[in-house]
């Protein structure tokens, strides 16, 4: 019978869990701000093709150019577009990396459509603004970003699906369990910081039609859906080989909890999914 002790562990000084676009984006940022660290991308799919545009996309809808755009103007449409019924600060933060974001893809090889005297090739569609940038080659996305995350030497884990955030004894959160989506294997991963990249899951907790169809901000998220009960979590040492672990390789080091007696079935595993949020975006 499997134990605890039995379950392999990995550490890592970043994880991300999601594959799909931000976590890729995540994972190449932390390793852009700090080489040194260890980064591993988890994802329950496989990363070269999990996700949103896992099939590609069209075109960036939302981008915000300079000389086709302003972030104030985006603002704004967005605010009415969705009744009032957003946050305006994440807008207006999202609305003033939107350039940057689009000029560092480009440089990574995306190819957004541009007009003959070089600008990017802006479409009106919206009502005041004009937002979308077309992308002929948007199938190309997510082998941009696998290749991207290669090159900056962040670990993959595919084929493991998070099931619980783990916290340390302070209460921080200090890693995930999780398992092999084809063989059930089950996984630790001990983690310095989690970045939650799992996708929008707006829909999860919708027990009535009535209920996704309700205003955005009374829809139940993951967060609020599923209240698992916080318990005290577990305090974790681990044996020396697991200290010298490396993210790519999942070994078979354990980790012992400090108490002796403590069985698998009695370890708290709260679960802290709250990266999802019901809150529409700015749209597609
Ligand atoms: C059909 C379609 C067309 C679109 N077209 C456009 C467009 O033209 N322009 C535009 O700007 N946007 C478009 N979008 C929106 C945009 O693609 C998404 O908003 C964006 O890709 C979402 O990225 P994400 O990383 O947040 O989520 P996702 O891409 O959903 O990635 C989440 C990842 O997390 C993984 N995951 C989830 N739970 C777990 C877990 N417990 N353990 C491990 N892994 C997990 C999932 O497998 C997935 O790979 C489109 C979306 C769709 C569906």
């Amino acid at each position: 019978m499997t134990t605890i002790h039995d379950i392999p562990v990995i550490e890592t000084d970043v994880l991300v869990i999601g594959g799909g676009t931000a976590g890729p984006m995540a994972a190449v940022t932390v390793k852009e701000q700090d080489p040194t660290l260890k980064v591993l991308l988890l994802e329950k799919a496989n990363v070269k093709r999990s996700g949103a545009i896992s099939m590609g996309m069209d075109g960036l809808n939302n981008a915000v150019v300079p000389g086709h755009a302003t972030p104030e103007q985006y603002v704004k449409e967005i605010t009415i577009a969705n009744d009032g019924v957003v946050h305006q600060p994440a807008l207006m933060a999202y609305a003033t990396r939107s350039f940057p974001m689009i000029e560092k893809l480009d440089a990574w090889g995306v190819h957004f459509q541009k007009d003959e005297t070089g600008d990017y090739d802006m479409k009106k569609v919206h009502h005041l603004g004009t937002y979308v940038l077309p992308m002929p080659e948007g199938h190309n996305v997510k082998k941009i970003l696998y290749r991207r995350l290669r090159r900056m030497r962040v670990e993959i884990e595919n084929r493991f699906v998070a099931t619980r955030l783990l916290k340390d004894a302070s209460g921080r959160i200090a890693g995930m369990i999780g398992v092999n989506t084809r063989t059930a294997e089950p996984i630790i991963i001990r983690a310095k910081a989690v970045i939650m990249a799992t996708g929008a899951a707006g829909r999860i907790g919708c027990r009535t039609p009535a209920t996704c169809s309700a205003p955005t901000k009374t829809r139940p998220t993951a967060a609020t859906a599923m209240p698992w009960p916080i318990t005290s979590a577990p305090t974790w040492r681990t044996s020396s080989a697991s200290r010298s672990t490396r993210c790519s390789r999942i070994t078979t080091a354990r980790l012992a909890p400090t108490s002796p007696a403590r069985s698998a079935a009695s370890l708290p595993m709260p679960m802290a999914s709250a990266s999802s949020s019901a809150t529409t975006g700015p749209g597609r």
